[in-house]
C-alpha cells in the first residue's frame, strides 16, 4: 500500500471514530436533577431555579454554558460535563461546582 492510500485510510478511520464519538455523545441520557451526584452539587436545569440561599456562590449569567466543565458549543442546549461522565447537562442548568473560563 502506497503511503498516500495509508494516510487516506487513517484519515478516514478517524474522522468515523470522530463522528461515532460525536454521535454516541449526543444521545447520551440528560442528567436529571435528582441523581444522587446532581443533588449532591445543587445541580439544576435552569440556573434560575438555583437555591440562591443555599449557594451564595451563584452569580447572574453563570450557567453550564459558560463554565470551564462544559464540553458542548456555548450554544448548544445539551452537552457534556466533565463532571458527570456518560450524562448531558442542559445548557442553561447550574450547579456548584460551576468554574468561570
Ligand atoms: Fe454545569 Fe459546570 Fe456544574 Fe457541569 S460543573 S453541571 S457544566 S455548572
Amino acid at each position: 500500500m502506497n503511503t498516500s492510500r495509508r494516510s487516506f485510510m487513517v484519515v478516514s478511520i478517524g474522522m468515523s471514530a470522530a463522528l461515532w464519538l460525536t454521535r454516541a455523545r449526543a444521545d447520551a441520557p440528560h442528567l436529571s436533577e435528582s441523581d444522587p451526584a446532581a443533588v449532591a452539587v445543587g445541580y439544576k436545569e435552569d440556573a434560575a431555579q438555583v437555591d440562591k440561599a443555599k449557594y451564595s456562590n451563584f452569580a447572574p449569567g453563570q450557567t453550564c454554558a459558560n463554565c470551564s466543565l462544559y464540553e458542548g458549543k456555548s450554544s448548544d442546549a445539551w452537552g457534556g460535563c466533565s463532571l458527570f461522565s456518560g450524562k448531558l447537562v442542559a445548557g442553561r442548568g447550574w450547579c456548584a461546582s460551576y468554574t468561570n473560563m
